[in-house]
This record gives C-alpha cells, structure tokens and sequence, in this order.
C-alpha cells in the first residue's frame, strides 16, 4: 500500500526526522491560508502515489500566499502519469546547498532490507545506480537487531564530511530506518535529503510503501488510505478477495492458486508472449469471485485474450465452468477466450463450456499457444 508525502512526513515527524513544516490543502483558498500560517516562501507539492512529481511540473516554490493558491489552482487537477492530482502539501520552502539520498529497501535475493544511501540525490535513484554504482552506499540490515549508531554513523560519515553534518544524517538514517520496522514498510525514502547552506539536514521529500501482508496489525491503515489514488483494478482485485497484479503483456490470465499462476506466466513467456497480470481465484469454486476476476481483466485494454487454467481439487471445475459462462453472459467480452481444466469434475466442465460454444485444451502448452495465436489475430 502506497501513502502520500504528506501521511510519510507525519510518519517521519513522529519518529523523530526532521521536516519543514507544512500541511495538506484540497483547495486553492485552503492553499493560500496554509501558505499565510507558515508566513514564508513555500513549496506547493501534488500529492499523487508516483514520483517525479518535481520534473511532471506537480512541485513549485510560491512566495506569497496569492502566488501559493494561483499555483495551487493550476496543480490540483493536473495530470501527473495518469494520476489526476486531488491535493496538495503546502511547506515551508527550504534553502538547498546539497542533496542526497536515504532509503531502505527490501532486497528479495537476500531476503533482507538494504538501507542504501548515496551523495547523488534528487535525482532518479535509478540513474545513479545504472551508470555510477561507486556512489551508492549499502548496507544490509538484520531483522533481529536494531540498527546501531555506529552503522549509521559509519555510513553518514562516507557521504559528508562535515562532522556536524554527518552527525545529524547519522540520527536521521537510524531514525528512518526504525520507522521503517515499526511500521512494518516494504519502502521507505528521503529523495532529497537536503542540506540547508546553515548546515542543517532535513527531508524534502518522504515516500513510504506499507507491507499489505501486515494490515493486519495495522488498524491505522484503513484511514491513511487514498481510494481514489489506488488502481481501480487492483481495489476491486481486493473486494473480491483475488490475488491481483496488473502486467504489461496482452494475455489475461485467470488461474487458482499462486503456484500455478506462476507457472502458467512462465509458461507464456516461454511461448513468446507476455502475461497482463497475475491472478489468483483461489480455492473457492465461487462463480462471483470467476464473474469479479474477469471484469476486472476487461478493465485492461492491452488484454486480447483471455485464459483460464483451472486445477480442480476443492475447487471444482464444473462450479469454474458455471462461473465462467455467467461471466460470459453479463460481462459479453468482445475477447477470445481459452479454457483448460483438469481434475474434479472435469468431464461436467468441459460439457457446460461446450453447450455455449466454448472450447477447452487439454493441456496447459496448448492453452497457452492457443491464445497467444488467437491475441495475435486480435491485435
Ligand atoms: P519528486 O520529484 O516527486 O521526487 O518531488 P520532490 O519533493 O523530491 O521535489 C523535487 C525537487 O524539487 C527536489 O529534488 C528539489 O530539487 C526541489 N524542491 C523540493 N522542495 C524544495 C524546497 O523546499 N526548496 C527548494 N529550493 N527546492 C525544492
Ligand atoms: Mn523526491
């Protein structure tokens, strides 16, 4: 789950990282009295869940508060990467002699966080990382014990050199990186973290992603989040309690179980194609969850057709087949659409399928070649 700079900065504030002042305006005029309370040149921020805000033009200085709602008044609204921008974070404007960047990161092949940390901020993170790696920091954390000073020191230390400076860097990165265990975050950054010219450090910007598998121990979520900033797809994907990620490619995959929804992505990719997404049903036969798992598919207009690899074993494949021909009938997708299913049930199945004039595969390369073909007609 993504939070907006403005929830991340509250966030920051209560563990501790020093951040300018400011607050969160849906209006112009809201903007303006913001701007009027804070008495100084301030910065007007589109609160949207994508970064590059600053480049997208959603990041201006205002030093008036006529001038913070006129900028207010053109940000609200604007398009950032497909996002429209509902509010804004108005804050005090912060004088910048250096940049860098803080942030802890989960490192799937280690299994473990990295706090990485690196003198070339501002910037893309990715940028630097691609073509100069030397000036990227990292360090490993251990889930079971704290950070210690002197890690943090050790690190702020090869960044600055003004022990001043680097003292204060030092307690915002183990800060940052004890906001990050306790609220169980899967990201979390300061791009940039800046230096003021009086050599005081301070976050510019905050980016926090929660850890969905944790909501459970996280109440506070349910207010933090931005319905209307969420994926339309992967909210709907949520009620319906589906396993959802939307993909780039154009083959819609509706598969149960985990396992073999990896499988079945592979298996695309390996005959040349690429999976729109990632979806898991689960055990249930529900024709509810069948009829929610295709709607949401249809959202997708890359998709050119769709593929169902069901395994019956509690799941029955006739209870799938039903599923799929009441979806057939509410949802009329104007898209090919490729079965395979094996296991229980599966004879009445393929009988339901056929009597509307839907074909199933016998196996899974099959399937998968046959709607790639079928996609590639399509498209
Ligand atoms: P992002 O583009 O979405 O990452 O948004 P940021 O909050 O990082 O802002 C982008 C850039 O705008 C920063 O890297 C800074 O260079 C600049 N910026 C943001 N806030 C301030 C500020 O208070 N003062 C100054 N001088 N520049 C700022
Ligand atoms: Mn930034």
């Amino acid at each position: 789950m993504k939070i907006h700079e403005y929830q991340a900065k509250e966030l920051f504030r209560a563990g501790g990282i020093p951040v300018p002042p400011g607050s969160v305006a849906t209006t112009p005029a809201q903007a303006r009295q913001i701007a009027e309370s804070i008495g100084k040149t301030v910065v007007v921020k589109a609160q949207v869940h994508v970064g590059g805000r600053g480049k997208a033009g959603g990041v201006k200085l205002a030093r008036t508060p006529d001038e913070a709602e006129s900028i207010a008044n053109d940000i609200l609204g604007m398009d950032i990467k497909g996002l429209t921008v509902k509010k804004v974070l108005v804050t005090e404007a912060v004088e910048i002699a250096s940049e860098a960047y803080v942030g802890v990161v989960v490192d799937r092949a280690i299994k473990r966080p990295v706090l990485i940390v690196s003198a070339a901020g501002g910037v893309e993170i990715e940028e630097v990382a691609r073509k100069s790696p030397e000036k990227i920091i990292k360090l490993e954390l251990d889930p079971l014990l704290p950070i210690h000073p002197f890690h943090a020191r050790r690190v702020a230390y090869s960044v600055y050199d003004d022990p001043d400076v680097a003292k204060q860097a030092a307690k915002i990165i183990q800060q940052l990186v004890n906001v990050f265990w306790k609220n169980d975050c899967s990201l979390i950054e300061i791009n940039p973290l800046v230096v003021t010219p009086d050599n005081v450090v301070t976050a510019v910007d905050a980016k926090i992603n929660f850890d969905d598998n944790a909501a459970f121990r996280h109440p506070e979520w349910e207010e933090m989040r931005d319905t209307d900033a969420e994926d339309p797809a992967e909210m709907e994907a949520k009620e319906n309690d589906l396993s959802f990620v939307k993909l780039d490619g154009n083959i819609g995959c509706v598969v149960n179980g985990a396992g073999l929804a990896m499988a079945t992505m592979d298996l695309v990719k390996r005959c040349g194609a690429e999976p729109a997404n990632f979806l898991d049903i689960g055990g249930s036969s529900n024709p509810e969850k069948v009829i929610a798992a295709m709607r949401i598919i249809m959202r997708d207009s890359n998709v050119k057709a769709i593929l169902f690899n069901i395994f019956g074993g509690i799941t029955r494949c006739d209870d799938v087949a039903n599923g799929i021909v009441q979806a057939v009938q509410q949802l009329k997708p104007d898209l090919p659409i490729v079965v395979r299913l094996t296991g229980t049930n599966e004879q009445e199945a393929r009988d339901i399928l056929r009597d509307v004039g839907l074909a199933t595969a016998p196996g899974m390369e099959e399937v998968v070649n046959e709607a790639i073909k079928l996609a590639n007609k399509a498209a």
